[in-house]
């Protein structure tokens, strides 16, 4: 047990399945500990079935909040009281706020991009992104970064379910934020050369090259990569994807996994639940 629990503790969860795998209860408890907080965070097993009387015990056992994750991020919304505009926007929760009965929904996965970015000393602000995929993950980078002040975002997704998403999110942020975003084939593999081309920032946010995908990657040439664009694999299990390998090949100077946007996305929920900055150094010292 990581810290002395008493009375007074303050229960958050994390509803999902599955889950057990989750780095996070390891990344929350710790960061309590650290910084002297009476707080609990823990996982548990719910499914779209029992996500009803699971949301409601939150309101029940007076929690502070929760995280969730697959396959709640979107049944959740109709069991809320609140969103903040851009989960709305995004159309996905990751964290729930409880402020004495009132359950707000927030999703911080494109604030953890962001944020995972800066921490690298990175400045996507006024530059161009490409994007591949346009699902959970997707989603919330293209609408984050769009607000945060990419300048122009080319939005690729292959003809699958997923495509009217992309198209969705074209249109949302072209229509409220500043950003000249643009929808394009995976499959026009000229088309996708041709934007790396002239971006600051490739972000491939499919999950190709996580399990059972570990052996894909939607970029198979090193040439494509300039020496001096980021790319950037959500995937963080592997540690290293058959993308990063392809760009580290070409000599890409900034290659990433998504380890630091899982870390920044827990720092940003851990503000809104404690009010204090996750000591982000010292987990990424105790996690990665
Ligand atoms: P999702 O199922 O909502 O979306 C999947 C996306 O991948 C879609 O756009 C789909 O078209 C695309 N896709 C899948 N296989 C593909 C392939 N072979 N070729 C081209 N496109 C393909 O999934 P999600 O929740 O958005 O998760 C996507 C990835 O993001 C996963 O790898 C996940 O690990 C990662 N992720 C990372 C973090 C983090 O904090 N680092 C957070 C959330 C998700």
């Amino acid at each position: 047990m990581l810290n002395e629990l008493d009375g007074h503790t303050i229960l958050i969860g994390l509803m999902a399945y599955p889950i057990r795998h989750s780095m996070s209860p390891t990344m929350h408890n710790h960061a309590f500990k650290k910084l002297g907080l009476n707080y609990a965070y823990l996982a548990f097993e719910v499914g779209n079935e029992t996500l009803p009387k699971a949301i409601e015990s939150i309101r029940a056992l007076d929690m502070r909040g929760s995280n969730l994750s697959m396959p709640n991020k979107q049944a959740v919304i109709p069991l809320l009281d609140k969103m903040d505009p851009t989960a709305e926007m995004i159309g996905a929760v990751n964290t729930i706020v409880n402020d004495h009965g009132v359950l707000t929904g927030y999703t911080t996965d494109g604030v953890g991009f962001v944020k995972s970015l800066d921490d690298e000393g990175l400045n996507i602000r006024g530059q161009k992104m490409t994007l591949a995929g346009a699902g959970g993950a997707g989603t919330a980078i293209a609408i984050q970064a769009a607000f945060d002040g990419v300048k122009e975002m080319a939005i690729f997704n292959r003809d699958d379910e997923f495509l009217d998403n992309a198209k969705r999110n074209v249109d949302i942020i072209n229509e409220k934020t500043s950003c000249h975003a643009t929808l394009h084939h995976l499959e026009d593999q000229a088309d996708f050369k041709a934007q790396l081309a002239d971006s600051f920032i490739y972000c491939d946010s499919t999950s190709a090259g996580m399990k059972p995908q570990e052996d894909v990657t939607l970029v198979t040439d090193p040439s494509w990569f300039r020496k001096d664009l980021i790319v950037y694999d959500t995937v963080y299990a592997p540690r290293t994807t058959e993308l990063m390998k392809v760009a580290q090949r070409g000599g890409v100077t900034h290659v990433f996994n998504g380890l630091g946007m899982m870390l920044e996305q827990g720092a940003a929920a851990f503000k809104l639940w404690t009010g204090e900055d996750m000591p982000v150094d010292y987990i990424r010292e105790v996690l990665f």
